[in-house]
């Protein structure tokens, strides 16, 4: 039940017995009766609130003014209020510290950032990590204080699928990697995680491959050329010994190509330098890959050209050659007998695309993602018969990945493979002049 009934019931009593003092003849002490007997009422709920006023402001933790009836009811309830408040105040100051401690914790450098990039907070890491304060640095934009080019591109990009590596600005030896998570109404999360032995590592890896690559490649050279010429003599001990040299003479090839497809990969790898900035003449470099084709192919299939744009493309030509190469090489090599191969250059929505198209085995949609995987063969056997190292593929992401572009590839088993080398529209030239002579003569 309210609240209300209760100062009723007391008005009630008080007009009850004025009203009795007045059917007795008593009218003026009725009269009297009612008015101190209000007075009274007054002057007690007056008090009541100065006792609550009193408790309020003194903290209400201490204990409630006790009391009967209606003052007595609301003191006990905003008693319980406040317990259950304080309870829950307590419970969100500990959680508090429990996520500092935890922020405090984590090595990752973690800057919360408003809708315009100023910085909201930040953990203690993230003063080792990006020389960041957090008392001194909030409210402050945080690309005044982490000024290096590449940061401020990526801050403005605001492609969260994206990871930029830079090296520290609070200290030049720290490499990090930079991410930004979205959450909330427009805030984001800077996250700097330092990455200096896993490039360490990764660096170590990669000359450990160049080296043994490097040093294998004299001796091999040495063996191969006597095996040729071993191969080539005029009069060998016997036919026997002819096939045991056309063996090692095979394996040393292969071990060659091997060895030159590691190298270009480590060197693609460890390669800091932007990638050249050359303007290259795709419609005379789709005639030498078609050239390239029907040499490799020795008749076997048909090689066709399309050429629908007469446009030039920006980058470096010998490694554009050697991923499109690759492209061209892979087609011949998974086509039977009879197939047919289309090399096609044109513009798509702006962006340049070159694409090779075969009518050969074709690749499980299973395999696909898998297939620019160092050494991942579909079929190990098929690849080692037809001179694959595995590292062709591999090979052709790092050079579009240079070169901002991305591997496409469309294939249906048993009907056949597209392979599109997709590149951003700023790399493309247009031609100015539809007899335009090459500005650059193809490396062959
Ligand atoms: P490989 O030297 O073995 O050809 P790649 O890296 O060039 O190595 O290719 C990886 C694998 O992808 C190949 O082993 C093959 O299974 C598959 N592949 C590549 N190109 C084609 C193609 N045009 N048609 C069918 N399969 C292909």
């Amino acid at each position: 039940m309210g609240f209300w009934w209760r100062p009723l019931a007391t008005l009630s009593v008080i007009a009850l017995f004025a009203l009795l003092l007045g059917a007795g003849g008593g009218e003026s002490l009725a009269l009297k009766f009612a008015v101190l007997a209000l007075l009274g009422y007054l002057v007690r709920q007056l008090w009541q609130e100065n006792r609550l006023a009193r408790w309020l402001e003194q903290g209400a933790d201490r204990p409630a003014p006790s009391d009967i009836g209606v003052w007595g009811d609301i003191f006990y309830r905003l008693e319980k209020l406040q317990k259950r408040q304080s309870e829950s105040q307590s419970e969100l100051i500990s959680a508090l510290a429990r996520f500092q401690h935890a922020t405090e914790a984590v090595p990752d450098g973690i800057v919360i950032l408003n809708e315009q990039d100023q910085i909201a907070w930040c953990n203690p890491a993230s003063r080792k990590l990006l020389g960041l304060d957090s008392q001194r640095d909030r409210g402050q934009f945080v690309r005044y204080l982490l000024r290096q080019s590449d940061f401020v591109d990526f801050l403005n990009a605001r492609d969260y699928s994206r990871q930029l590596n830079i090296n520290s600005p609070a200290n030049r030896d720290i490499k990090l990697m930079l991410q930004l998570v979205p959450f909330g109404a427009e805030q984001k999360l800077l996250m700097a995680r330092d990455i200096t032995e896993l490039e360490r590592v990764d660096a170590m890896r990669r000359d450990f491959v160049a080296n043994v690559s490097h040093e294998l490649r004299t001796p091999l050279t040495v063996v191969g050329g006597f095996v040729e010429t071993l191969n080539d003599m005029d009069k060998p001990a016997d036919a026997d010994l002819r096939h045991y040299f056309g063996i090692m003479l095979n394996h040393t090839r292969r071990m060659q190509r091997l060895l030159d497809d590691l190298l270009t990969l480590s060197r693609l790898e460890s390669s800091v330098n932007a990638v050249a900035d050359e303007q290259v003449y795709m419609p005379e470099l789709m005639r030498e890959l078609a050239r390239e084709g029907e040499s490799l192919s020795r008749g076997k299939h048909t090689v066709r050209l399309e050429i629908d744009s007469q446009d030039w493309l920006s980058g470096s030509l010998q490694e554009l050659q050697s991923a499109f190469s690759n492209l061209v090489s892979n087609a011949v090599r998974y086509t039977q007998e009879g197939g047919e191969l289309t090399l096609r250059w044109f513009v798509r929505d702006g962006q340049p695309v070159f694409a090779v198209t075969d009518t050969g085995e074709g690749i499980a949609s299973e395999h696909i993602p898998r297939l620019t995987e160092r050494f991942y063969r579909v079929d190990r056997s098929r690849s080692r018969e037809t001179g694959g190292t595995g590292l062709g593929l591999a090979i052709v992401k790092h050079i579009l990945t240079r070169h901002g572009a991305r591997l496409d590839i469309q294939s249906t088993p048993g009907k056949g493979s597209t392979f599109s080398a997709i590149f951003p529209a700023e790399r493309l030239i247009p031609s100015k002049n539809e007899d335009e002579k090459p500005r650059l003569s193809l490396v062959k």
